[in-house]
């Protein structure tokens, strides 16, 4: 089945998250487990992660359809190393988090050269550092987001994603998230069967399928190939609801977290709605 759900606030603590995603009738969310935009957080207290882990039995939904995302400040390819040593620390951090919450998954933008490294450089580098939150950690997946490639970020071409695969250790904990809205404005089309038919098949050729952990549904503002992050509510952008229909009829879909991350949370109850009601048969 297809588990479709948001990136539902955690404020007053994560526990509360798996609550504010049964409010909208989801069967798979995403969260912060702490503050992305600070660096430190206090550790998650033990009365925190048994409340968590029982409001998810409540709710029915499973770990592995919970896709944690980390915090903005953290450059996994950082070219500099204070920066890199920072956010090694963090991600690693924020790794054992979803450890203690039972959780299999963690979601990240993999990084950013900032004009000071070369690319390839920069994929080592992001490699590198999933191998060492990898080695010092259990059960979790690091899962790579694909970027709009603003800026200096990289991953926004599948070919990047792979280079990093390529290069981490444990192949079993290493996935990939696609984000529609970044799909379509790294310059890969998603508006027509079609499109996405030929987009979906050069990921697997160049990446796989096999890696596939998640996807982000979000509707885009900028247009095809603009290299811009701007998230639109469904049928609202650039992206229309042909995509879509097409994630929620296609098998390779299933048992994945589907999370939207659409700028206006008052309708994210009526998209999941609008999604299901999408399938066919
Ligand atoms: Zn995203
Ligand atoms: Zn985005």
């Amino acid at each position: 089945m297809k588990r479709v759900g948001a990136h539902v606030s955690a404020s007053g603590g994560v526990e509360n998250a798996p609550l504010n995603a049964q409010a909208i009738g989801a069967k798979a969310f995403a969260l912060f487990t702490k503050n992305q935009r600070q660096w430190r957080a206090k550790p998650l207290t033990d009365e925190s992660i048994g409340a968590f882990k029982a409001n998810l039995a409540k709710v029915g939904i499973a770990p592995h359809h919970v896709l944690p995302h980390d915090s903005y400040l953290i450059n996994l390819g950082h070219p500099e190393a204070e920066g890199l040593e920072k956010s090694r620390h963090a991600f690693s951090d924020e790794m054992h988090r979803c450890e203690q919450l039972g959780l299999e998954l963690l979601n990240f933008h993999p990084g950013s050269h900032l004009k000071k490294i070369a690319e390839a450089d920069c994929l080592a580098r992001i490699a590198e550092s999933i191998n060492l939150a990898l080695q010092q950690t259990n059960g979790v997946t690091a899962v790579i987001e694909n970027t709009a490639g603003q800026g200096t970020n990289l991953g926004y071409r599948f070919e990047q994603i792979a280079a990093i695969i390529e290069q981490v250790e444990d192949k079993k904990r290493v996935g990939v998230c696609l984000d529609t809205c970044h799909t379509f404005t790294a310059g890969y089309d998603l508006r027509t069967p079609a499109a996405c038919d030929q987009t979906f098949a050069e990921f697997d050729r160049v990446v796989g399928f096999r890696y596939l952990r998640g996807m982000h549904l979000n509707d885009s503002k900028p247009d095809l190939g603009s290299r811009v992050d701007r998230h639109a509510s469904l049928g609202k952008g650039k992206l229309g609801w042909a995509v879509f229909r097409y994630i929620m009829n296609d098998a390779r879909f299933e048992e994945i977290p589907l999370i939207l991350e659409t700028p206006d949370d008052t309708r994210w109850a009526q998209e999941i709605e609008a999604l299901y009601a999408l399938q066919e048969g």
